[in-house]
């Protein structure tokens, strides 16, 4: 007998899911309420635990053919000066933007079964599949028919914007700040991806002239930053409130579940929420299509739930850290010591 999955959510998470399922012989829809794949989006280091994942669904060669290999970072104070230095050859993460990679896991799915343009409400409205998948991000809708109540994430007073310039780098270099940092990642195409953290008060609205807004905050700090600056490609900015989730007891109730942000929001600071979503679809995905659904539901939280739980808190910390005001020379010497061990 086929069996039946509604994702909501075609985003990282969303699509992966679907392609496990997909090629496991389910009838699978995604529900997504944009209305086509997105053309901007900042890169995405994937570290091997996310190469394993896409190579379970078979898009791993792509996304190591079309992405830059990460191998040289370098930690710099706002003068230039360096804090510290990694060069890693073994376990390199491979960046690649969110467009490219929607893309390639999109390709793996027969024409139809993304629904663009749907907005779905509540998972009341949707009937007769065997288990329905929260896809649907960090400010979900289908947690809340999980928890019980409505459970939202916590800001953590820090807002990023992200875009991209034109010419090629081949190192992630980021430096720091007090309460902020600029830093610049290989990515797809011949192209630099950029970003920029800075703290943010919740009620303060988005920067109307984020180009102004940057100079204004970064435009003092060393040369390769003003550099970045001068050719930041003003279409493709996208402003962030960084968020986390909360602790939730379980990630499913019923045939209902959680993959993704939707479940552990995190900060970007270890680089690892869409590395966790793609782990969590294949964890899903196999545990669905070789234990049924309510055992399958049960293999898949213990599997995910707490290893995702610890990241966040992990991921946390760091933010605090990268982002603190005071106590920045020691805050430094620290990620120095840290960068030894990397
Ligand atoms: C600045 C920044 C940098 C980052 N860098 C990294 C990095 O280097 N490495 C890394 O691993 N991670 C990184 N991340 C984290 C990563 O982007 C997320 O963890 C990842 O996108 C989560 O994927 P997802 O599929 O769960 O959610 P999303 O990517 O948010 O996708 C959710 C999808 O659901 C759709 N949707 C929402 N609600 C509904 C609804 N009601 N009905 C239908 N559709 C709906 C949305 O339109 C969207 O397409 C970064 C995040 C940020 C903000």
């Amino acid at each position: 007998m086929t069996r039946s999955a509604a994702i909501i959510g075609g985003g990282i998470g969303g699509l992966a899911t679907a392609n496990y399922l997909h090629q496991h012989g389910w009838t699978v829809d995604v529900f997504e309420r944009a209305d086509a794949l997105p053309t901007t989006g900042t890169a995405l280091g994937m570290w091997p635990g996310a190469l394993t994942a896409l190579d379970a669904i078979g898009h791993g060669d792509a996304v190591r053919s079309i992405g830059s290999r990460q191998q040289h970072g370098e930690f710099q104070r706002p003068d230039g000066s360096v804090i510290a230095n990694i060069t890693t050859s073994e376990g390199t993460s491979v960046l690649i933007s969110r467009p490219p990679l929607l893309a390639t896991l999109a390709s793996g799915l027969p024409d139809g079964v993304v629904k663009f343009s749907t907005t779905i409400e509540s998972v009341a409205d949707l009937g007769g599949y065997d288990v329905i998948v929260g896809a649907d991000g960090v400010n979900s809708r289908v947690r809340t028919a999980v928890v019980g109540s409505r459970v939202d994430p916590i800001y953590v007073g820090v807002s990023a914007l992200v875009g991209r310039a034109p010419g090629t780098t081949d190192t992630v270099a980021e430096t720091w700040g007090e309460g902020k940092i600029f830093g610049v990642t290989p990515r797809d195409g011949d192209l630099t991806n950029w970003f920029a953290a800075y703290r943010e008060d919740p009620d303060v609205e988005p920067p109307a002239e984020p180009l102004e807004f940057l100079r204004e905050y970064f435009g003092h700090w060393h040369a390769e930053v003003t550099d970045t600056l001068d050719r930041i490609d003003a279409t493709s900015i996208i402003h962030y409130r960084i968020k986390r989730m909360p602790k939730l007891r379980s990630y499913f109730s019923g045939n209902t579940v959680l993959v993704g942000d939707a479940a552990h929001a995190m900060p970007p600071n270890l680089g690892r929420g869409a590395c966790e979503t793609l782990i969590d679809s294949i964890a899903l995905g196999r545990a669905l299509d070789e234990h049924g659904v309510e055992k399958g539901l049960r293999r898949y939280d213990s599997e995910r739930r707490k290893a995702t739980q610890k990241l966040v808190t992990g991921a946390t910390l760091m933010n605090h850290v990268a982002m603190s005001t005071r106590f920045t020379g020691a805050r430094d010497v620290a990620l120095r010591i840290a960068t030894r061990f990397a």
